[in-house]
């Protein structure tokens, strides 16, 4: 059995394995004009911090997304310190965070994880059997430790 079959049988013998995550993603979401400042304030800190692709605001839903949202792209050697600062400062606001493995149907609607409230997720369209991807080109200059 070749590895992307292993992936797609559930053995409970065998379990998945992190050499299947190939980055992350956080999706920070907003509704309104207040939100959206939350937002604007976590965006600016997380850029301060952290060395990830600041993804670009989406003021209407877009994709599987039910409401307004920017994403953060960053690297699985990330996580360890941004997720646990996320959950400290998310003032409020819904953040899913998701692993990009080669199911992103999974990924969104089975295994993430919510920081604050879980909003719905629509993830009917989204491919089983596609490329992982890799952590985005870095945007920021983190100056400041978290
Ligand atoms: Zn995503």
């Amino acid at each position: 059995m070749n590895e992307d079959a292993a992936a797609r049988s559930p053995d409970p013998s065998n379990p998945r394995q992190l050499a299947e995550i190939a980055s992350y993603h956080a999706h920070v979401y907003y509704d309104g004009q207040a939100e959206r400042r939350h937002a604007e304030w976590l965006r600016l800190r997380i850029g301060e911090r952290f060395r990830v692709r600041l993804g670009a605001w989406h003021d209407r839903q877009v994709g599987p997304h039910g409401q307004a949202m920017y994403q953060v792209s960053f690297a699985t050697g990330i996580f360890a310190s941004l997720v646990p600062w996320l959950m400290l400062n998310h003032r409020g606001l819904s953040i899913l965070i998701h692993p990009n493995t080669t199911n992103p149907k999974r990924d969104h609607l089975v295994d993430p994880i919510w920081i604050g409230r879980p909003l719905a997720v629509h993830g009917d369209s989204l491919g089983e059997d596609d490329e992982a991807e890799e952590a985005l080109e870095v945007n920021t200059e983190p100056t400041l430790g978290a």
